[in-house]
């Protein structure tokens, strides 16, 4: 099985092998902030599941609210965040789950910093008031 995810402008394409190890949905503000949406899902992969096969991301550096840093790596044409580099799970890549624009992808496990969800927003997925997993 292999996957694609491409950034808004199709510059930046990362190749996904496999299933990813994980998927997360994420309330937290940083997400928000990140993607102008209500919450981030990340597909999780292992760091040589994934393969950058077209194109040149920037990187944006941060803490986050678990405190580990998050490296994102971005398109610097049409700015989507493709993928990051979560320092709490160093053998993982986190791969925006969106960007592979599959209604068939897996749905998230899990949902984390419910604290920050936005209050309307009713999802049928185990969720955490804050981060307490470590995978
Ligand atoms: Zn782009
Ligand atoms: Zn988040």
């Amino acid at each position: 099985m292999e996957r694609y995810a491409s950034c808004h402008c199709g510059k930046l394409v990362l190749r996904c092998a496999g299933e990813p190890v994980k998927v997360s949905l994420c309330h937290c503000f940083d997400c928000q902030k990140r993607t102008g949406s209500l919450f981030s899902v990340a597909a999780f992969y292992p760091r040589e599941s994934v393969a950058l096969m077209a194109g040149e991301a920037k990187m944006f550096h941060r803490p986050s609210a678990s405190g580990f840093d998050v490296s994102f790596h971005f398109c610097p044409d049409c700015g989507s965040s493709l993928w990051w580099e979560p320092e709490r799970l160093p053998h993982l890549i986190g791969v925006a789950a969106g960007a592979f624009a599959d209604p068939d992808f897996p749905m998230p496990q899990q949902a984390v910093w419910s604290e920050q969800r936005h209050k309307w927003l009713a999802l049928p997925l185990a969720s955490h008031a804050r981060n307490p997993v470590k995978t």
